[in-house]
C-alpha cells in the first residue's frame, strides 16, 4: 500500500505522433504512463497537419487512463503535487480568443507549404540581420512562417485578424489555454524555449523583438496578432490550473519545448554537456551556459531553460526526419507493422550495401538547411534489398548527427567527450551502434528513456519544491543504461560520410 507521504508529478508529454501522461515519482521514475496516438493529416505533398481539439482530447484521455492506473496501485491523486507540460514545438495554432475555437488545423513543425514564401522572406532587405536577435534563419521550420501562410490564405484567419481577435501559439500555450478552460480564464503563456521558436523573440532579451515584427509586418501587422505573455519555464503561478477531469483545480507549473525537455530530463545542466533525441525528427542539444551562441556552422540558438531569471541557452542541430523515416517504411512502402522490425530489417543485412538514403522529406535540416531538397536514393544496385533500405533509412539520422557534432565543435571550440540518447529511434541497438562508429565518441542509453516527460516533470516539481536543486536529482535515471563504444576503423567511417555528402549534393532543386 502506498504511504500518505508519497510525492508525485504529472507529465503531460504533447508530441508529433501521439500524446502521453506520465506520474513520476521523486526518485524520477514513472508509476503509470498512458499513451494515444492521433491523427496524421497530409492534405497535399509537403503538408502536415493536426486536428488541435484531437490533440487536446487525446491529453484529456491520457490524463485520465493514467490516473486509473496510479489509483488502481493504490496511490491518491492528492499526491500529485504539480503538473509539467511538454510539447512540440514549432507547431502552429491559430485561434479566435473570444470563443476559443481554433481557425485551422495546426501546421506541424515538419510541414514545407512554405518553401516560396521563405524564399520570400530571406529576399528581404534585413534578413540577414534576424538569426542574430532570434537564434533561427528563416525557413520552413519556424512557426512566423506558417502564421504568415495562414494569413494569407484563410479567410476565417483573415477576417479573425481584422476584427482583433486572432490569437496565435504553439501547441503549450494552445494546451495551457484550453486546459485553463479557455476564454473564460484565458490563461495565455508560452515559456522561452518554445517561444524561441516562433522566431519573434529576442533571445537575449526573452521578450518578442520590436525588429523582428516589424520585419514580417509588411503585408499583415503582426502587433495585432495575440502572442502569448514569455514566462518561466518553471513558475508555481503563470501557467494556471486544469479546469476539468479527474485533475480539476491541479496546478500546471512547468512547460518546456520538447527537445529542452529532454535535455532537463538526461540533467544536462553543466555547459558542455549534450543529448540527442531520436524521436519523429532528432534533435541534438548542447548546453552553452548564460549565453547564447549564434551559430556560423548552420545551428540554431534556442534557450534550453529558465527555472529562475538567469536563462540557459543551447546551440542546436535539428534533423527533421529520423523515426518518421522508420514509418514511411512501414506505412508508404510496406515494410513492416512495427518500428522495431525495420531495425531487425536492417540487421539482416552487414552493410548499406553501398546505399545512401538522404531522408529529405521535409527539405533538409541542420547543418544544411536546403527547404528544397527531396528525399534521394543513391547507390542501387541489383544487389540492393530491402534490408539496406531499412539500413540507409536509419544511417541517415547517424550520418545528420556527425555533420552536425562537427558544426557544433566549430561554434564552440569543444569536442564532445560523450553523446547522451534517448527518444524511440534509439532502441534500436544498430542505429545506435552506427551512431558511435560514426562519431566516434561513446553513445550513452539511459534505462528509463522517457527523459522528455521527465525534465517537464522536473521543471514542474522546482517551481514547488518538490525537488530545490540539481544536486537532488544526481542519482535520477542513472542505473541500467547501455554505453555503445565506437568499434569501426576510421577509414570506413570517412569513406561512408564522404558517400553521404555526395548524395547531399544530389538531393537538392527539387521544386515541387
Ligand atoms: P515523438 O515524441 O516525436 O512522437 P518518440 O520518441 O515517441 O517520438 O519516437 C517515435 C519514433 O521512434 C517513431 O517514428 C518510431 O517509428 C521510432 N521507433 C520506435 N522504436 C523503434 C525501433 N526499435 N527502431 C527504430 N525506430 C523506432
Amino acid at each position: 500500500m502506498a504511504s500518505s507521504d508519497e510525492v508525485f508529478v504529472g507529465s503531460i508529454d504533447q508530441g508529433t505522433t501521439s500524446s502521453r501522461f506520465l506520474i513520476f515519482d521523486k526518485a524520477g521514475e514513472p508509476v503509470a504512463v498512458h499513451q494515444e496516438e492521433f491523427s496524421q493529416i497530409y492534405p497535399n505533398p509537403g503538408w502536415h497537419e493536426h486536428d488541435p481539439e484531437e490533440i487536446v482530447k487525446s491529453v484529456e484521455n491520457c490524463i485520465e487512463g493514467a490516473l486509473k492506473i496510479f489509483e488502481k496501485d493504490g496511490h491518491s491523486k492528492d499526491s500529485i503535487k504539480a503538473i509539467g507540460i511538454t510539447d512540440q514545438r514549432e507547431t502552429t495554432v491559430v485561434w479566435d480568443r473570444t470563443t476559443g475555437e481554433a481557425l485551422y488545423n495546426a501546421i506541424v513543425w515538419t510541414d514545407t507549404r512554405t518553401a516560396a514564401l521563405a524564399r520570400e522572406l530571406k529576399s528581404r532587405p534585413g534578413s540577414d540581420k534576424l538569426q542574430d536577435i532570434c537564434g533561427l534563419p528563416i525557413s520552413t521550420y519556424p512557426s512566423v512562417t506558417k502564421l504568415l501562410w495562414l494569413l494569407r490564405n484563410q479567410e476565417k484567419v483573415r477576417k479573425a485578424y481584422e476584427a482583433g481577435n486572432l490569437a496565435f501559439g504553439t501547441i503549450d500555450a494552445w494546451l495551457i489555454y484550453k486546459l485553463n478552460g479557455g476564454p473564460d480564464k484565458n490563461v495565455f503563456v508560452s515559456d522561452p524555449t518554445n517561444a524561441s521558436r516562433t522566431m519573434f523573440m529576442d533571445i537575449r532579451t526573452l521578450k518578442y523583438s520590436d525588429e523582428v515584427l516589424d520585419f514580417f509586418s509588411y503585408e499583415f501587422d503582426l502587433r495585432k496578432v495575440a502572442l502569448p505573455e514569455i514566462v518561466r519555464s518553471s513558475d508555481p503561478k503563470a501557467f494556471g490550473q486544469i479546469a476539468s477531469g479527474s485533475l480539476k483545480g491541479f496546478p500546471i507549473t512547468g512547460c518546456l519545448g520538447d527537445q529542452s525537455a529532454a535535455l532537463v530530463g538526461q540533467k544536462g545542466f553543466e555547459p558542455g554537456s549534450a543529448k540527442n533525441t531520436y524521436g519523429t525528427g532528432c534533435f541534438l542539444l548542447y548546453n552553452v551556459g548564460e549565453k547564447p551562441v549564434i551559430s556560423t556552422h548552420g545551428l540554431l540558438a534556442t534557450v534550453a531553460y529558465q527555472f529562475d531569471e538567469k536563462p540557459v541557452y543551447a546551440l542546436e542541430g535539428s534533423i527533421a526526419v529520423a523515426g518518421s523515416g522508420v514509418k514511411f517504411l512501414m506505412h508508404n512502402l510496406g515494410f513492416s507493422h512495427a518500428s522495431h522490425k525495420i531495425s531487425e530489417l536492417a540487421e539482416t543485412v552487414p552493410d548499406n550495401g553501398g546505399l545512401v538514403f538522404v531522408t529529405a522529406f521535409s527539405g533538409l535540416f541542420a547543418p544544411y538547411w536546403i527547404d528544397d531538397a527531396h528525399g534521394t536514393m543513391f547507390g542501387i544496385t541489383h544487389h540492393t534489398e530491402r534490408g539496406h533500405i531499412a539500413r540507409a533509412t536509419l544511417e541517415a539520422v547517424c550520418f545528420q548527427t556527425k555533420a552536425i557534432l562537427d558544426a557544433m565543435e566549430k561554434d564552440s571550440g569543444h569536442k564532445l567527450a560523450e553523446l547522451k540518447v534517448d527518444g524511440g529511434m534509439s532502441n534500436s541497438a544498430l542505429c545506435m551502434q552506427t551512431q558511435a562508429d560514426l562519431v566516434s565518441i561513446p553513445i550513452i542509453r539511459p534505462k528509463m528513456r522517457e527523459t522528455t516527460a521527465l525534465g517537464a516533470a522536473i521543471a514542474a516539481g522546482f517551481a514547488v519544491g518538490v525537488w530545490k536543486d540539481f544536486d537532488e536529482l544526481k542519482e535520477v535515471n542513472t542505473k541500467g543504461q547501455t554505453v555503445f563504444e565506437p568499434k569501426m576503423k576510421a577509414k570506413e567511417s570517412k569513406r561512408m560520410l564522404k558517400r553521404w555528402e555526395r548524395a547531399v549534393d544530389m538531393c537538392r532543386g527539387w521544386l515541387a
